[in-house]
């Protein structure tokens, strides 16, 4: 080999932080804070205040490769241990608050955290943790001295007087970029959760794909606010992708309704967000009521559940908003597709594009996907074969944290591994990926697949839909068939008969739900999916009119 005579450098966290502080000191970070109102820095700021806590966790005797918890909103001191962890080499494990206590603490154990840190909104939640997990040698509230909670935990220690004795007079370490940075949790609803741990090269790889123009387009000129949170895949990497690229970072903290955050995106001039579907349409809904609009946001990425086409309209005709839809998971760092169109398109008809924006979208460089049916074959890109979808590239996992869940890898013709993601998608010949359902929800009808996410995306299109889910219902001459579940909006009035014939002319009949039920409200998991294992349990009896 020839080798390349190019710097020895290491892919690092600590790198993202220290160029912001260099290119962009004075450029803001603004973050509406749990004590109460709102707190600005600058990047400079973050990074001194990085250092301090680096020193602090060294004198807390927090070594390499050790877990340091998080159970925190989106906010200043959350962003600061995401980098003194990390860039230390200890491991930022971001715990999800919304899990169920057990399930927590199990997470928490399971991770062997050394130290939680944890914002005020959750400090009854650690009183109750603390007992059940005997390994946590200290928690750590993020607030200051005035706003310490009278809570009864072991080793009880406050942020600021924890970083309070030290200047920030220490160097970021030369770690390995295949060192882990960062610990995640999957919201699976099945078994125990499985951890993913990302190292510093994945995050910086990361970053970079995240930050394309074709992704979420992020530059010096960005405001951007990450409305997921930094315990869901590292809000999908805005947390280091805005240092790289010196974009002014807006935390919401735990306003995520429509009043909260459209002050924010208005007062901070916000020109692009991310999220999952129903925060946006919670903001929506509020807008409309308010008579509201968005003067200065250009783009809402959008993922973590299919984006409902009504959505990407809404968006574009009521703000002028170019509303993204993306997927990826957990396992991917979490990127793997955004729908934003070609050069080729531009010369297609509004509503060619529109239909190009709904589906799931292409993958962006990093990344590599195909679909393959039962045996393991790959399936044509044609956007109408069936199949379950496999990816591999730099940013996807190859296993879990201790070995959870064994062998996660399937090897191809040519000896490449690949991850099998639990999603079924089509794949047209622009590479356009469309997510039909999750491999375990597809309703399975006389052979035949049904698109379960197709159905719920017509059913919210109807103007009296608040939310929709649809489940694959026992039939004894079908196999299954599908049952459509709907919460209808505040004082809106709509029947089965209707709500049916709305799906007229829109599908294949044979699609056609068997039947409506109409619900006060659906279970959704801790990231705000479609709890669809509840609802198959809550209507295991459910007698359809056609069986
Ligand atoms: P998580 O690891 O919590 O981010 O969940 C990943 C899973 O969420 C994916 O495997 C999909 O099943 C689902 N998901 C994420 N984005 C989308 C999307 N745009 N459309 C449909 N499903 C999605």
């Amino acid at each position: 080999m020839l080798r390349g005579i190019m710097m020895d450098q290491q892919l690092l966290v600590s790198s993202l932080i220290v160029h912001a502080a260099r290119a962009h000191g004075d450029t803001e970070i603004v973050s509406r804070t749990v004590e109460g109102g709102m707190h600005r820095y600058t990047y400079a700021d973050a990074e001194l205040r990085s250092r301090r806590l680096a020193q602090a966790l060294a004198k807390l005797g927090v070594g390499e490769g050790e877990r340091v918890g998080t159970l925190a909103w989106n906010g200043y001191r959350h962003f600061e241990i995401y980098y003194a962890v990390s860039g230390s080499g200890a491991v930022v494990h971001t715990v999800n608050p919304r899990l169920f206590p057990e399930q927590i603490a199990w997470i928490i154990n399971h991770a062997d955290d050394q130290y939680v840190f944890f914002d005020l909104t959750f400090a009854a939640l650690v009183e109750g943790l603390a007992a059940h997990c005997k390994g946590v040698k200290g928690w750590v509230a993020m607030t200051d001295r005035a706003h310490m909670p009278s809570i009864k935990v072991p080793n009880l220690l406050c942020y600021e007087e924890l970083i309070e004795p030290h200047k920030g007079d220490y160097a970021w370490p030369e770690l390995d970029e295949w060192s882990a940075a960062g610990l995640c949790y999957t919201s699976g609803t099945t078994g125990n959760p499985k951890g993913v741990l990302y190292s510093h090269r994945s995050t910086v790889l990361h970053a970079y794909n995240a930050s394309l123009p074709d992704s979420l387009n992020c530059s010096a000129a960005t405001t951007i606010l990450p409305v997921v949170p930094m315990f869901h895949v590292n809000a999908w990497g805005i947390p280091y992708l805005a240092p790289m690229n010196g974009a002014k970072l807006v935390f919401p903290g735990a306003g995520l309704d429509g009043k909260s955050l459209h002050e924010l995106f208005e007062g901070e001039k916000v020109t692009t967000t991310a999220g999952v579907p129903t925060v946006w349409l919670g903001l929506l809904n509020y807008l409309r009521d308010n008579k509201l609009k968005l003067s200065t946001l250009k783009t809402a990425i959008v993922g973590g559940s299919a984006c409902p086409p009504s959505m990407i309209a809404d968006f574009e005709k009521e703000h002028g908003v170019d509303c993204v839809h993306a997927w990826g998971m957990t396992e991917m760092s979490p990127l793997g597709t955004l729908a934003r169109i070609k050069g080729k398109h531009l010369a297609s008809t509004h509503d060619e594009r529109f239909a190009l924006r709904c589906k799931t979208g292409r993958i962006i460089y990093g990344v590599d996907m195909k679909i393959v049916d039962g045996e393991g074959r790959e399936l044509p890109h044609d956007g109408k074969a069936f199949g379950d979808l496999l990816v591999r590239g730099y940013c996807v996992t190859a296993g879990y944290f201790r070995g959870e869940g064994g062998n996660v890898l399937e090897k191809d013709e040519h000896g490449r591994n690949w991850f099998r993601t639990g999603d079924v998608a089509t794949i047209d010949p622009d590479g356009y990926m469309q997510i039909t359902d999750r491999s375990k929800d597809v309703i399975k009808s006389g052979g035949e697949w049904i698109s379960s996410i197709d159905l719920e995306n017509i059913a919210v299109s109807h103007p009296a839909v608040a939310e929709a889910a649809v489940i694959g219902i026992a039939h004894p001459k079908w196999d299954e068939r599908p049952l459509l579940i709907v919460v209808k909006k505040p004082d809106a009035t709509l029947t089965r008969e209707e709500l049916l014939k709305f799906y007229e002319g829109k599908i294949a009949k044979w699609w056609m739900p068997d039947d409506v039920a109409f619900v006060d409200q659906l279970p959704h998991t801790a990231t705000g999916k479609l709890l669809k294992t509840k609802l198959r349990t809550d209507f295991k009896g459910h007698k359809l009119p056609t069986a």
